[in-house]
């Protein structure tokens, strides 16, 4: 029986995935899971999300059919308890599939797919649930549905991509306090198993970036490429008690959510593979975020590097127009926040006033022609220049401490070539 949930939590507490760890303790009694329980991280700009818009799914194996009905009482027995239900944006869902066909996998795989990239409505899943005639409960305005169908439906039909996540809980009484994890243990843990993990520490800007700061029952998670590596940073980790741990399969860090695209094509609220030219020097804002603008053909699109991304926007400081880019990011209000940027081919050539007597000339206005402020010389054209760059072209991505929980890490491209 596949069991897919969402919508849990609130911003003060609660955690979809702690209530999903403690399900798979009470369901051993009856099965034992088929794989690794689900993470699945869905669009990351959809509005109704608490944090981080994350699903979840298990497959269990019951020892007994006859115990399905036991089962799917004790799960929404246990939403029921644990969701923050009192929460306005807390709308809780429940899929259960027991029985599978080609059609509804058929299905699925669209639906789920269209959770990560695409803006889905409650209605999309209710025609999918009654179409195949799913077991499911949705309670208050029943949104969870769309993320528990679409969790499922990764559970039925398997991710094309996907990374580990170790989550350590904590012990209830230590929820809402500071967390003691010794910061030591952190960087010797990650030092050992980078790049198999990632994400641990921001070497960089020195911080430990794998616990929240929220009221969460989450003391850390670790992600990497193979349940190994994350057990093994595990075993090296210093802290607190840790109640219980679950490792899950998830679509983190595979950009899953990323469209290849034309920027005539962009839609507000998905993300986004774009190539195009840059317009101009970028410029830096209020806030100390850097924006310019891409275009190709005629359209165009600003790009920004938020603040948050630190030494990230040296980088994109240094970009000219010209350059040939690829980003990768999610568009909002028709801005794309960059998560990373391929550079392909750096301008090297730039039209300039030409100079004279050491200095700029000056235009003398629009088709005028050039004057030197100094001797009085004039010159009719700009002229081609060559640049003197302090960037080279390649992939560039941003720290640890700013990453998106969907955005793949450089060093998970084996050539760094793919998906670019
Ligand atoms: P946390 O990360 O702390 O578990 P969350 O960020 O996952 O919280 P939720 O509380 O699950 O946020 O809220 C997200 C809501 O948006 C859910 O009801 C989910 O069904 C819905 N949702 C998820 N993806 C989409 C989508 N692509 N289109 C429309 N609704 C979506």
């Amino acid at each position: 029986m596949i069991i897919g949930i969402d919508d849990t939590d609130s911003i003060d507490g609660m955690c979809t995935t702690y209530l999903l760890a403690v399900l798979i303790g009470k369901l051993n009694a009856f099965g034992h899971l088929k794989d690794y329980p689900l993470l699945v991280r869905l669009n990351p700009n959809i509005k109704y999300k608490t944090r981080g818009n994350a699903a979840l799914a298990m497959d269990i194996e019951l020892n007994d059919r006859n115990a399905s009905q036991k089962v799917r009482d004790l799960v929404i027995d246990i939403v029921e308890r644990m969701a923050v239900l009192s929460e306005e944006n807390t709308n809780p869902g429940i899929v259960f599939i027991e029985n599978s066909t080609d059609s509804m996998k058929n299905d699925l795989s669209k639906f789920s797919m269209g959770a990560v990239r695409d803006v889905l409505e409650i209605r999309e899943a209710m025609e999918i649930l009654n179409r195949h005639d799913i077991s499911h409960k949705g309670f208050k305005n029943e949104r969870g549905l769309i993320g528990a169908l679409a969790a499922a439906g990764f559970a039925l039909c398997g991710l094309p991509d996907h990374t580990y996540e170790l989550i350590a809980y904590r012990e209830q009484k230590n929820w809402g306090s500071s967390r003691e994890i010794d910061p030591g243990s952190v960087y010797a843990a990650d030092a050992a198993t980078h790049p198999d993990t990632w994400d641990t520490v921001d070497i960089e800007n020195q911080r430990i970036v794998f616990a929240p700061h929220s009221p969460d029952p989450i003391l850390f998670g670790i992600r990497g490429n193979s349940e190994e590596a994350v057990r093994r940073a595990f075993s090296m980790i210093k802290s607190e008690p840790v109640e219980r741990y679950v490792v899950y399969k998830t679509n983190q860090n595979t950009d899953m959510h990323l469209i290849k695209a034309k920027i005539h094509e962009v839609k507000e609220d998905r993300s986004y593979i774009l190539e195009g030219i840059v317009g101009k020097s970028p410029k830096t804002i209020i806030g100390g975020h850097i924006i310019f603008k891409l275009s190709e053909n005629d359209t165009s699109i600003e790009c920004i590097a938020f603040e948050p991304t630190k030494g990230f926007r040296r980088i994109i400081r240094e970009l000219r127009a010209g350059d040939e880019v690829k980003v990768f990011g999610s568009v909002k209000d028709r801005t794309l926040n960059l998560e990373k940027i391929k550079i392909d081919r750096l301008n090297m050539q730039e039209l300039r006033n030409p100079m004279c007597c050491d200095k700029r000339m000056k235009s003398m206005g629009k088709e005028q022609g050039y004057r030197c402020e100094k001797c009085g010389a004039i010159k009719q054209e700009q002229e081609l220049e060559t640049l003197q760059r302090k960037i080279s072209a390649g992939f560039y991505e941003v720290p640890p401490c700013a990453r998106r929980h969907l955005s793949k890490p450089l060093a998970r491209f084996p050539l760094r070539q793919e998906g670019a």
